[in-house]
Protein backbone atom coordinates (compact mmCIF):
# COMPACT_ATOMS: atom_id res chain seq x y z
CA UNK A 1 0.00 0.00 0.00
CA UNK A 2 0.92 3.70 -0.34
CA UNK A 3 0.62 6.09 2.40
CA UNK A 4 -1.18 9.28 1.96
CA UNK A 5 0.55 12.03 0.55
CA UNK A 6 0.20 14.83 2.94
CA UNK A 7 -1.86 17.35 0.30
CA UNK A 8 -4.70 14.08 -0.51
CA UNK A 9 -4.65 13.07 3.38
CA UNK A 10 -6.21 16.82 3.67
CA UNK A 11 -8.64 16.75 1.21
CA UNK A 12 -10.13 12.92 2.21
CA UNK A 13 -10.23 14.16 5.96
CA UNK A 14 -12.66 17.28 4.31
CA UNK A 15 -14.37 14.92 2.35
CA UNK A 16 -15.11 12.80 5.20
CA UNK A 17 -16.35 15.91 6.89
CA UNK A 18 -18.78 17.68 4.12
CA UNK A 19 -21.21 16.83 2.28
CA UNK A 20 -23.92 18.27 -0.10
CA UNK A 21 -25.89 21.45 1.93
CA UNK A 22 -22.79 22.23 4.43
CA UNK A 23 -20.71 25.46 4.97
CA UNK A 24 -17.54 25.08 3.95
CA UNK A 25 -14.21 28.10 4.76
CA UNK A 26 -11.49 28.06 2.85
CA UNK A 27 -9.54 30.47 4.99
CA UNK A 28 -6.58 31.16 2.86
CA UNK A 29 -7.78 30.67 -0.83
CA UNK A 30 -4.92 31.51 -2.73
CA UNK A 31 -5.40 30.47 -6.00
CA UNK A 32 -8.49 28.88 -5.78
CA UNK A 33 -7.97 24.74 -5.75
CA UNK A 34 -9.23 24.34 -2.53
CA UNK A 35 -12.32 26.95 -2.94
CA UNK A 36 -13.42 25.40 -5.82
CA UNK A 37 -12.63 21.63 -4.27
CA UNK A 38 -15.11 22.51 -0.98
CA UNK A 39 -17.77 24.06 -3.48
CA UNK A 40 -17.75 20.76 -5.40
CA UNK A 41 -18.37 18.82 -2.44
CA UNK A 42 -20.90 20.86 -0.73
CA UNK A 43 -22.79 21.70 -3.86
CA UNK A 44 -25.59 24.17 -4.65
CA UNK A 45 -27.26 23.37 -2.24
CA UNK A 46 -24.31 24.53 0.62
CA UNK A 47 -22.28 27.76 0.09
CA UNK A 48 -17.99 28.36 0.66
CA UNK A 49 -17.10 31.68 2.40
CA UNK A 50 -13.41 31.52 1.52
CA UNK A 51 -10.80 34.54 2.88
CA UNK A 52 -7.65 36.29 1.33
CA UNK A 53 -5.96 39.43 1.96
CA UNK A 54 -4.71 39.63 -1.09
CA UNK A 55 -6.49 41.18 -4.51
CA UNK A 56 -4.48 39.01 -6.90
CA UNK A 57 -6.06 35.95 -4.65
CA UNK A 58 -8.89 37.50 -4.86
CA UNK A 59 -8.94 37.28 -8.45
CA UNK A 60 -7.43 34.36 -9.33
CA UNK A 61 -10.09 31.94 -7.72
CA UNK A 62 -12.98 34.38 -8.90
CA UNK A 63 -11.90 33.07 -12.29
CA UNK A 64 -11.41 29.97 -11.35
CA UNK A 65 -14.80 29.64 -9.32
CA UNK A 66 -16.93 31.46 -12.46
CA UNK A 67 -14.98 28.67 -15.13
CA UNK A 68 -15.53 25.91 -12.97
CA UNK A 69 -19.57 26.56 -12.55
CA UNK A 70 -19.82 28.06 -8.64
CA UNK A 71 -20.34 31.04 -8.56
CA UNK A 72 -23.80 30.62 -7.21
CA UNK A 73 -22.59 28.67 -3.96
CA UNK A 74 -19.40 31.15 -3.17
CA UNK A 75 -18.60 34.05 -1.59
CA UNK A 76 -15.39 35.62 -1.38
CA UNK A 77 -13.74 38.19 1.12
CA UNK A 78 -10.49 40.39 0.61
CA UNK A 79 -10.24 40.10 4.52
CA UNK A 80 -8.13 38.43 6.83
CA UNK A 81 -9.53 35.09 8.10
CA UNK A 82 -9.35 36.64 11.35
CA UNK A 83 -12.62 38.46 10.71
CA UNK A 84 -14.70 34.96 9.23
CA UNK A 85 -16.85 35.63 12.13
CA UNK A 86 -18.37 38.98 11.47
CA UNK A 87 -18.56 38.33 7.69
CA UNK A 88 -20.06 34.82 7.54
CA UNK A 89 -23.53 35.50 7.97
CA UNK A 90 -24.80 34.43 11.38
CA UNK A 91 -27.77 32.28 10.64
CA UNK A 92 -24.93 29.96 8.72
CA UNK A 93 -22.31 29.47 11.64
CA UNK A 94 -23.96 26.46 13.26
CA UNK A 95 -24.04 24.84 9.83
CA UNK A 96 -19.68 25.16 9.27
CA UNK A 97 -19.21 21.54 8.96
CA UNK A 98 -15.39 22.06 7.61
CA UNK A 99 -12.59 24.60 7.05
CA UNK A 100 -9.27 24.36 5.54
CA UNK A 101 -6.13 26.85 6.17
CA UNK A 102 -3.02 26.23 3.61
CA UNK A 103 -0.56 28.19 5.74
CA UNK A 104 2.75 30.13 4.13
CA UNK A 105 2.86 32.45 0.78
CA UNK A 106 1.13 32.41 -2.35
CA UNK A 107 2.09 30.04 -4.81
CA UNK A 108 4.07 32.15 -7.35
CA UNK A 109 3.15 35.19 -5.12
CA UNK A 110 4.84 37.73 -3.32
CA UNK A 111 7.00 35.44 -0.57
CA UNK A 112 7.20 38.10 2.04
CA UNK A 113 3.46 38.03 2.45
CA UNK A 114 2.70 34.99 4.56
CA UNK A 115 0.01 33.83 7.38
CA UNK A 116 0.92 34.50 10.70
CA UNK A 117 0.46 32.50 13.83
CA UNK A 118 -1.68 35.20 15.49
CA UNK A 119 -4.55 36.01 13.32
CA UNK A 120 -4.47 31.97 12.21
CA UNK A 121 -5.04 31.17 15.95
CA UNK A 122 -7.48 33.64 16.00
CA UNK A 123 -9.75 32.38 12.75
CA UNK A 124 -9.03 28.40 14.71
CA UNK A 125 -10.66 29.64 18.00
CA UNK A 126 -13.46 31.60 15.87
CA UNK A 127 -14.46 28.40 13.85
CA UNK A 128 -14.30 26.25 17.43
CA UNK A 129 -16.76 28.55 19.29
CA UNK A 130 -19.75 27.84 16.71
CA UNK A 131 -19.11 24.91 14.98
CA UNK A 132 -21.09 21.91 15.50
CA UNK A 133 -19.67 18.37 17.30
CA UNK A 134 -17.69 16.30 14.62
CA UNK A 135 -16.88 19.87 12.19
CA UNK A 136 -13.53 19.29 11.40
CA UNK A 137 -10.50 22.35 10.96
CA UNK A 138 -7.38 20.97 8.75
CA UNK A 139 -4.31 23.35 8.60
CA UNK A 140 -1.59 22.51 6.21
CA UNK A 141 1.57 24.00 7.59
CA UNK A 142 4.34 24.92 5.53
CA UNK A 143 7.33 25.85 7.69
CA UNK A 144 10.48 26.02 4.92
CA UNK A 145 10.94 29.70 5.75
CA UNK A 146 11.86 31.83 8.74
CA UNK A 147 8.06 33.22 9.25
CA UNK A 148 6.69 29.36 9.18
CA UNK A 149 8.47 27.99 11.32
CA UNK A 150 7.51 30.77 13.68
CA UNK A 151 3.91 29.99 12.97
CA UNK A 152 4.58 26.43 12.80
CA UNK A 153 5.99 26.56 16.85
CA UNK A 154 2.76 28.49 18.12
CA UNK A 155 0.36 26.47 16.06
CA UNK A 156 1.53 23.31 17.88
CA UNK A 157 1.60 25.36 21.26
CA UNK A 158 -1.63 26.31 20.60
CA UNK A 159 -3.21 22.91 19.69
CA UNK A 160 -1.25 20.66 22.02
CA UNK A 161 -2.94 22.89 24.47
CA UNK A 162 -6.75 22.40 23.60
CA UNK A 163 -8.56 20.85 26.05
CA UNK A 164 -9.45 17.12 24.87
CA UNK A 165 -13.18 17.08 26.19
CA UNK A 166 -13.63 19.70 23.53
CA UNK A 167 -11.18 18.60 20.08
CA UNK A 168 -9.62 15.54 18.62
CA UNK A 169 -6.21 17.16 17.44
CA UNK A 170 -4.47 14.82 14.99
CA UNK A 171 -0.99 15.73 13.59
CA UNK A 172 -0.11 14.08 9.85
CA UNK A 173 3.70 14.14 8.98
CA UNK A 174 6.11 12.46 7.55
CA UNK A 175 8.83 12.48 10.00
CA UNK A 176 12.22 11.64 8.12
CA UNK A 177 11.67 13.77 4.79
CA UNK A 178 14.39 16.37 4.42
CA UNK A 179 13.51 20.47 3.78
CA UNK A 180 10.55 21.00 6.17
CA UNK A 181 7.93 18.98 3.99
CA UNK A 182 4.53 20.36 5.04
CA UNK A 183 2.24 18.82 7.56
CA UNK A 184 -1.57 18.68 8.85
CA UNK A 185 -3.03 19.49 12.26
CA UNK A 186 -6.82 18.48 12.44
CA UNK A 187 -8.84 19.32 14.44
CA UNK A 188 -12.78 17.70 15.35
CA UNK A 189 -14.60 19.42 17.50
CA UNK A 190 -16.18 17.63 20.29
N1 LIG B 1 -5.04 27.10 -0.87
C1 LIG B 1 -4.38 28.00 -1.79
C2 LIG B 1 -4.47 27.43 -3.22
O1 LIG B 1 -5.18 26.43 -3.42
O2 LIG B 1 -3.88 28.02 -4.12
C3 LIG B 1 -2.98 28.35 -1.37
C4 LIG B 1 -2.95 29.29 -0.17
S1 LIG B 1 -1.42 30.12 0.06
C5 LIG B 1 -0.37 28.83 0.65
C6 LIG B 1 -1.65 31.11 1.51
C7 LIG B 1 -2.54 32.30 1.29
O3 LIG B 1 -2.90 32.85 2.57
C8 LIG B 1 -1.93 33.45 0.49
O4 LIG B 1 -2.65 33.69 -0.67
C9 LIG B 1 -2.00 34.65 1.45
O5 LIG B 1 -2.30 35.88 0.82
C10 LIG B 1 -3.12 34.22 2.38
N2 LIG B 1 -3.15 34.91 3.68
C11 LIG B 1 -2.12 35.39 4.43
N3 LIG B 1 -2.58 35.92 5.57
C12 LIG B 1 -3.94 35.79 5.57
C13 LIG B 1 -4.98 36.17 6.45
N4 LIG B 1 -4.72 36.75 7.63
N5 LIG B 1 -6.25 35.88 6.10
C14 LIG B 1 -6.55 35.26 4.93
N6 LIG B 1 -5.58 34.88 4.03
C15 LIG B 1 -4.31 35.15 4.35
Amino acid sequence: MKLDRVLPYSKKILKLALAEGDIAVDCTIGNGHDTVFLADLVGQSGHVYGFDIQKEAIIATSELVLNSGFTDCVTLFQESHARLLELIPKTEHSRIRGAIFNLGYLPGGDKEIVTLAESTIAAVEQLLSVMEKEAVIVLVVYHGHPEGQVERDALLDYVTGLDQKKAHVLQYRFMNQVNNPPFIIAIEKK
